[in-house]
């Protein structure tokens, strides 16, 4: 129902051209189906080991806070997306790294678990040739993420166990400082990365990983922009010159990000304020421990949440304000230089992007605003698979013996 009324709304500027053509109103939702699609930032995981609840099945979006399933992927073609090793931040101390190194290999472990158990579906992706192969055999991509590097300690060591575990993609920090990087929303430490932090960047390159920005602060990204040898991403972010907010890049750095051949995921967050009260807090915490919740529990957590959409959202965006930040993102950095990073079960999600089903909207938009199937194509995986393999090639270098 949500994704018609949507496919409608995105129709409103075509309504003449289609008067014309009865079949037409399949045409552009045939433009998205045939498209390879990545989401960059997907922190679905917390769901994975909910007692009575399987990432296999379909979920309504209106009674329940999961904003993705393996069904609705396919409703709303979204081929794949990098699953987000996230763990929230704790002490910067020994004690504090040993207990977020734990609970980072158990996420790790969780991911590989849903991937093996829906291997018929959904397949493990450690490359970009092999996303590729996988949507060739009509499979979903399944890549690993790490959001916060604070579970590393006070080592670059434990990046290459991560990165023999298949993760692809790692942001330095999150919304505080940690040991590597200063947070966009903390106040400056390090003043960028720390020298710890300039270790971290050199072993992401020569292990061959995508460095994530989303989170760091401006002095961090431009110290990692110009650091990296090989294009960053921002792998759930978005745009200060239409929402003035420290999470979001300005104008300057994503021509920067562009020059340096990085892309921008856009999100659907902090398009407008967060309306983030006590008790949207509690139930933030409680939905990041939905597996030690009886199904029960879930129950009540999700129904109060999906009540507080109602009268008091996190977010009071529209579709509109989401494609306004969009087309300005790509205008300022070319289509070569966005992709798309929804946060979905991270906090994203607005009304008209409300769950992984209504992505089709955006690319019936991007039609309707003129960009080619080429652009789009490029937008919904081509950056994210250039610079996957860019960061894989500078790792492949680096390895082989100096010439003689
Ligand atoms: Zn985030």
């Amino acid at each position: 129902m949500n994704r018609l009324a949507g496919i409608a709304a995105a129709l409103a500027p075509l309504t003449l051209t289609l008067a014309a053509c009865s079949s037409a109103p399949a045409l552009p939702d045939a433009a998205h189906t045939k498209l390879f699609t990545l989401d960059t930032h997907l922190d679905s995981a917390v769901h994975f080991t909910r007692p009575g609840w399987s990432f296999g099945d379909r979920h309504d979006p209106a009674a329940e806070m999961a904003q993705l399933d393996l069904p609705r992927m396919a409703d709303g073609n979204l081929d794949g997306g990098f699953f987000a090793i996230f763990t929230p931040q704790g002490p910067l101390t020994p004690e504090g790294y040993a207990a977020a190194g734990k609970a980072a290999q158990r996420r790790s472990a969780e991911i590989d678990l849903m991937l093996a158990r829906f291997s018929d579906r959904i397949g493990a992706a450690r490359s970009a040739d092999e996303a590729v192969a996988l949507n060739a055999r009509a499979k979903l991509v399944g890549f690993k993420s790490i959001e916060n590097s604070y579970p590393l300690g006070e080592s670059v060591a434990a990046l290459s166990t991560y990165q023999k575990e298949g993760v692809r993609l790692v942001g330095v920090v999150h919304t505080q400082n940690n040991q590597f990087a200063d947070s966009s929303t903390d106040q400056p430490r390090w003043n960028g990365l720390s020298p710890l932090g300039r270790d971290w960047v050199r072993e992401m390159n020569r292990l061959g990983m995508v460095i994530d920005a989303s989170h760091a602060s401006d002095a961090a990204f431009d110290q990692m922009v110009a650091q990296s040898a090989t294009p960053i991403l921002l792998s759930h972010s978005g745009s200060r010159a239409v929402f003035d907010h420290p999470r979001n890049l300005d104008d300057e750095r994503l021509r920067k990000l562009a020059a340096s051949g990085g892309a921008l995921c856009f999100s659907t967050i902090y398009l407008s304020n967060i309306d983030m009260g006590p008790e949207r807090e509690a139930l933030f915490d409680k939905s990041e421990r939905m597996a030690n919740l009886s199904p029960a529990e879930q129950d009540i957590v999700s129904a109060r949440w999906l009540a507080m959409n109602r009268t008091a959202p996190l977010w009071s965006s529209t579709f509109e304000q989401y494609m306004a930040g969009l087309l300005h993102v790509i205008k300022v950095a070319g289509p070569e230089h966005v992709c798309f990073g929804a946060d979905f079960d991270g906090g994203g999600g607005i009304t008209g992007l409300a769950d992984v089903s209504d992505l089709p909207r955006i690319t019936l938009a991007l039609k309707a605003a003129g960009y080619s199937d080429g652009d789009l194509e490029k937008m919904w995986s081509g950056n994210v698979l250039r610079i996957l393999r860019a960061a894989q090639a500078q790792a492949q270098a680096q390895a082989a013996p100096a010439p003689r």
